[in-house]
């Protein structure tokens, strides 16, 4: 195996500054060289995973194949890379602590005393190179999360710096996201921040290789050769990042910038003809949409786009993939009530219930379902949007009164959802539910099986509870179906209602398994069920 290369992405002046774009944009243009790279995400917090954060702290939890729960930005990872990451791609430091705690316990440090340098930066740097030896990668991508100087980030920082000397600067380099402002008083891109923020990387020891400027507005050759000059980087090594429509067109940019030219000479690479075919024709189908639907999502957590992020991300894929451009209306569940649904869904050519925990908001869920079922609109629900379709119908169809899920009542009468019975023992909460990518057998002569085409497919999870199985005869009947189950355990994985013309609900996220090369199946009939719709009723 040839020693990999490492690329370093660090970000200054102020966070949110899309690294995880950048990251992946970078990747899919080595990818389309032939460069097997990869990217992990250093998170420097102090929660394990970010598996018990509320969306509202950093969006959308991802859930890979072999149940990490991640950040969103492992997402769009595999969205433009197509391949699959999983727990070693998404580090944080409360799992590193609990790593080195863990072999202090064991005795692992013979008897030393355990510091952050260099027992905590040591795992850090184990962490880092594990990833490119588990998978013979010729490069391995490491984005550092937070910004510099933040004091969390201080071991992370350090951990590069021995690396990138360990492994000499032209194997190992540093690509500093950062900010260029637009003053609008003045009308003129500063500069200042980007310098501070380079001279902080300088005292803690790392030189920026690479910059990458977030702008608003085109940074000037002036401006370039300023920067270039007081950050010490060759004027090549000035990327513009400026803001686009689609973050699916930064790969383009990226590329029309130079970002992997100049990578892949530091890195003493050679340049390859790029293939980038498949992902022009995306974009170009992407721009040139046929017709505009409108897509309801209705949930909890709308007021941060980011938490749906991996739903609204398969929309555009599914979108590309039927000409249609899908406008999302995203409608806060607590807000549905009896009067105002009418309003509130009006125009809608499909409904979306995402997926959720707790009581608040699930009765404008059950009304969504309701109004969906009632009046042939295409509908999908995910994970909780599932068991709530369940519920709606033990209730308004088979008259159920007290049907309910264990999770919003506890007691109720008739816990048509209730706990995984492996769950009822367990009292930790991180990384506990039932997670990752779980077979389920579609069952034939259903919607679902003519969708997917195949008998067997894998999908993943993330929920404790489950459809009822005692429920089962007084719930299925010859309109309400199981399209799906667990082959080992007959857990319910999909329902459909077939006196509809779309209704399906899954107890899977197959928003986590959709991106540009492979739009997931059932989004991308979902949408082609909404342009129907929309085309019959326009
Ligand atoms: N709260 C539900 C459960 O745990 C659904 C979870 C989800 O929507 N991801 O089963």
């Amino acid at each position: 195996m040839t020693k990999p290369k490492y690329i370093f992405v660090t970000g200054g002046v102020t966070s949110s500054l899309g690294k995880g774009i950048i990251s992946a944009s970078l990747a899919k243009l080595l990818q389309s060289q032939g460069y097997n790279s990869a990217i992990q995400k250093l998170d420097p917090y102090i929660n394990v995973d970010p598996g018990t954060l509320n969306p509202y702290e950093h969006g959308e939890c991802y859930v890979t194949d072999d149940g990490a729960e991640t950040d969103l930005d492992l997402g769009h990872y595999e969205r433009f890379l197509g391949t699959n990451t999983s727990q070693k791609n998404n580090i944080t430091t409360g799992r590193i602590y609990q790593n080195v705690i863990n072999k202090e316990r064991k005795g692992e440090f013979l008897g030393k005393t355990v510091q952050v340098v260099p027992h905590i930066t040591n795992e850090i740097k184990e962490n880092i190179r594990n990833l490119a030896e588990d998978k013979s990668l010729d490069i391995v991508i490491t984005e550092i999360g937070g910004t510099v100087g933040d004091i969390e980030s201080l071991p992370y920082i350090e951990a590069v710096r021995q690396i990138i000397y360990e492994e000499g600067s032209e194997n190992a380099i540093v690509i500093h996201l950062t900010l260029i402002p637009y003053l609008r008083a003045t009308g003129e891109l500063k500069t200042k921040p980007t310098q501070h923020s380079v001279k902080t990387l300088m005292e803690l020891g790392l030189k920026a290789d690479i910059l990458v400027c977030r702008s608003e507005k085109t940074v000037n050759l002036d401006l370039r050769k300023k920067i270039a000059l007081f950050c010490n980087v060759k004027i090549d090594s000035v990327i513009e990042s400026i803001d686009v429509d689609t973050i699916y067109d930064v790969p383009l940019k990226m590329m029309e910038e130079g970002l992997d030219t100049i990578t892949i000479k530091k890195l003493g690479l050679k340049s390859k003809e790029p293939n980038l075919d498949k992902w022009k024709n995306f974009l170009h189908k992407l721009r040139n949409p046929k017709n505009e639907i409108k897509i309801g999502l209705i949930g909890k957590y709308i007021e941060l786009k980011d938490s749906y992020k991996s739903i609204l991300e398969s929309l555009i894929h599914a979108g590309t993939e039927n000409d249609v451009k899908v406008n999302v209306k995203s409608i806060h569940s607590e807000y549905i009530n009896e009067e105002n649904i009418n309003d509130k869904l009006d125009g809608l050519n499909g409904l979306i219930v995402a997926p959720g925990f707790g009581q608040r908001g699930i009765d404008g869920k059950i009304l969504t379902i309701e109004f969906a079922r009632v009046n042939n609109i295409p509908f999908f629900g995910i994970c909780l949007g599932m068991q709530m379709a369940v519920i709606e119908y033990a209730k308004n169809v088979k008259k159920i009164n007290d049907a309910n899920s264990t999770e919003i009542s506890e007691k109720c009468k008739n816990p048509i959802i209730d706990l995984m019975t492996n769950q009822k023992e367990i009292i930790n909460k991180g990384g506990t539910m039932r997670l990752g990518a779980w077979d389920c057998e579609i069952i034939k002569n259903t919607k679902s099986y003519s969708i997917y085409n195949k008998k067997l497919i894998s999908e993943r999870h993330r929920h404790r509870y489950e459809f009822n199985n005692y429920y089962n005869d007084k719930i299925f009947d010859e309109n309400f179906v199981k399209a799906g189950i667990n082959p080992n355990t007959d857990l319910v994985e999909i329902i459909e209602n077939n006196s509809h013309p779309w209704f399906i609900g899954v107890q899977f996220h197959p928003e986590y398994k959709s991106s540009v090369s492979n739009p997931h199946p059932l989004f991308v009939d979902f949408v082609g069920a909404s342009l129907k719709n929309f085309l019959k009723n326009n």
